[in-house]
């Protein structure tokens, strides 16, 4: 969620306006305070002088009783039909008793002073009890005290808990099972429009279609069609999934529920579920109206079929959502939205008819989405005249909107610091560098020799792709270290393909493995370098025999497992097992001495390329082609510039 949806939260939906009754509590405190001040009565007079006591009050035979409370102090009665007489009169005592008070030492010593001092009184002595007073607030705050400090730090770990941080009021806690979307509609300003956002232009088409099922469904159901009840947007992250939604609250000018779908999970059991209840409740009250759920695999994963795995707090959140779904007709107004990058691992139940029956999908920008995307985010900034948008464009080759909204903020950080009056391209060529790899790190360490095997390896890599008719044409290689981890990387340019054949994945399976093989080739010996790659490898290797049946003696087989169910029960036997893990080496040995025939026969190419990467640290394809003539199959790739749209990085790991 981003932080303008943040500043929402005064727009709760649904909090109808509470009765607030904590008022009471503090009037209730006031009255019993004010008890305890001032009683309705005059307040006895405290005697400072015992001996006004002995000499005239208990001599005279004008005192009723004495009581002894808490054996603290003592409170005097007088007869009522002597309050006439002096020194009452003047002492102003109340009418009612006690009419004096008098803090005693302890009560032995007064027991003995007052039967010593009524000694030869006149009449029978009197009487003294004792009482045990409590102070009635003060009790109440002893008993009340550890009540209200276990609340207080029960709210606090609530708060803590559900997040709702700067949401204010004391009502929180009550809140727990309720749903905590923004609600947008008419009188909330939504400064997105369908403006901010660039390209995705089939995508505003088909949600701006939601709306207007809304808004007329008898036009559509007037034809005997259906009105689709969820919507599904599935991209990867930073593809404008979010912002598209955000502008269809602002375009849509129907109410608009917006929640991710971490909101729903929790600690407490229950509280999924009673929280999509509430989304729903509200949802009908408002409708027609739509609700979209970010991230919604937080909550619709597919529910677990091993036992070690299973959540049911998650699950019983998604059987609550899918029950809803079901609960209502499409006549009801109310369209579900929902985004995910992961739509491979949403429990099919819910990608069903009538639940998210419809998918629109958001791929990462193309040439003319990316330049788009830039003019969208150079307007608030100051660049110099000549910038062009297109050129960026290029530079950018699988950036997501995310990405590109992040090299402009950097390339106008990067070029304040330089004191510029204007944003230049070198900035933006700067910012493009260090959002693929982190910071560049200027004056990292590392030793020549280092530096020495980091270019002879991806000197490699530039080599295999180069001469490998399948492999990605590249685009830049450099071993300026960075981040933390990267201490060189080779930047290519993949087709916008979807099927792969089995010579173009063995191709870039050797150009993967091309790094190790001129170390091997070179020094003789290996180095951690190649961590990455292998990594890569492995998993492609494992990809092609298990998944894509591309291995003879396994066969046409699929274990496809997205889910990651097979982690504790495989569909095979241990002699497939076998079978494949024996497949897998073999697969990677091969495309490993395919690598070292090639590198071996193209060395003094390997050797100039290095040489050129020690200088200059970066070299671009233009480079390789002064350097070692055109690549033999360029053609080939004559159009991929304009429509690539993936990028793969190397990043290798230092060896520690
Ligand atoms: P997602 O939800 O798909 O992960 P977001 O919608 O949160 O991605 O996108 C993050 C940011 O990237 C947006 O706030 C916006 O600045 C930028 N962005 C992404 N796609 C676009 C686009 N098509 N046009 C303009 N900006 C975009
Ligand atoms: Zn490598």
């Amino acid at each position: 969620m981003s932080t303008e949806q943040n500043n929402q939260n005064k727009n709760k939906p649904g909090a109808p306006k509470k009765f607030n009754f904590y008022w009471i509590y503090g009037l209730i405190a006031v009255i019993l305070i004010g008890f305890q001040f001032f009683p309705f009565q005059g307040k006895p007079v405290e005697l400072k002088n015992i001996d006004k006591f002995k000499t005239e009050m208990l001599q005279q035979g004008d005192v009723n009783r004495v009581v002894v409370i808490n054996k603290e102090f003592a409170e005097i009665y007088i007869k009522e039909d002597k309050l006439t007489e002096e020194p009452y009169k003047t002492d102003k005592v109340p009418e009612k008793g006690p009419q004096y008070t008098w803090t005693i030492g302890s009560t032995e010593t007064f027991e003995r002073q007052l039967a010593e001092w009524q000694q030869g009184g006149a009449d029978k002595p009197i009487t003294v009890s004792y009482e045990t007073r409590h102070n009635v607030l003060l009790n109440l705050l002893s008993y009340l005290l550890p009540i209200i400090l276990i609340l207080a730090i029960w709210i606090f770990i609530m708060r803590r808990v559900t997040g709702g941080g700067g949401m204010g009021g004391g009502g929180q806690i009550f809140n727990i099972g309720k749903s905590k979307a923004n609600l947008y509609d008419k009188d909330t300003k939504v400064n997105v429009t369908f403006n901010d956002v660039a390209g995705l232009d089939e995508a505003k088409e088909e949600v701006m279609e939601v709306v207007d099922f809304l808004k007329n469904p008898k036009k559509y159901t007037s034809l005997g069609g259906k009105i689709p009840k969820g919507v599904l947007l599935v991209g990867s992250p930073g593809t404008g999934k979010t912002l598209l939604a955000k502008a269809m609250a602002g375009e849509a000018q129907v109410p608009f529920f917006s929640i991710s779908g971490s909101d729903f999970v929790e600690m407490f059991v229950g509280v999924g579920a009673s929280r999509v209840r509430d989304l729903f409740r509200q949802a009908r009250e408002k409708a027609p109206c739509v609700i979209f759920i970010d991230e919604i695999d937080a909550i619709g994963r597919a529910r677990g079929k091993n036992m070690i795995q299973s959540n049911d707090e998650r699950e019983n959140t998604l059987n609550q959502l899918l029950v809803e779904m079901d609960g209502f007709g499409t006549d009801k107004g109310v369209i579900i939205l929902a985004a995910t990058n992961r739509p491979d691992v949403l429990d099919p139940a819910l990608l069903r008819p009538g639940r998210f029956d419809r998918q629109i999908s958001i791929d990462k920008p193309d040439l003319a989405g990316r330049e788009q995307i830039f003019k969208v985010h150079l307007k608030p900034i100051k660049v110099a005249p000549d910038l062009d948008a297109h050129k960026l464009a290029l530079q950018t080759p699988g950036f997501a909107g995310a990405d590109i909204a992040n090299v402009c903020n950097e390339a106008a950080l990067i070029a304040a610091r330089r004191g510029k009056k204007f944003v230049e391209m070198q900035d933006f060529n700067d910012a493009v560098d260090r959002v693929i790899g982190g910071l560049e790190k200027k004056n990292k360490l590392i030793s020549q020799d280092e530096k020495k095997i980091v270019a002879y390896h991806e000197a490699g890599h530039a080599i295999c792709g180069w001469y490998l008719e399948h492999a990605d044409p590249l685009v830049k290689v450099s071993i300026v270290p960075r981040g933390i981890a990267a201490l060189g990387y080779a930047q290519y340019l993949p087709k916008e393909q979807y099927l792969y054949t089995t010579e173009q994945l063995t191709d870039m399976m050797c150009m993967t493995l091309g790094g190790r093989a001129a170390e091997d080739i070179i020094f003789g010996r290996i180095s951690t370098g190649a961590q990455n790659d292998l990594e890569r490898i492995t998993k492609m290797a494992y990809a092609m025999i298990t998944i894509y049946g591309m291995n003879e003696r396994i066969g046409n087989i699929s274990f496809n497992d997205p889910q990651q169910d097979y982690r504790f029960s495989k569909p095979y036997s241990e002699q497939m097992a076998q079978a494949i893990d024996e497949e897998v080496k073999k697969m990677i040995a091969n495309a490993y001495n395919r690598t070292k025939v090639l590198l071996n026969e193209k060395k003094p190419q390997l050797e100039i390329i290095a040489k050129e990467l020690l200088d200059k640290e970066i070299i671009f394809k233009a480079d390789m082609e002064r350097l070692i003539g055109q690549r033999p199959f360029e053609e080939k790739h004559a159009e991929v510039e304009v429509k690539a749209d993936a990028i793969v990085f190397e990043e290798e790991k230092t060896a520690e």
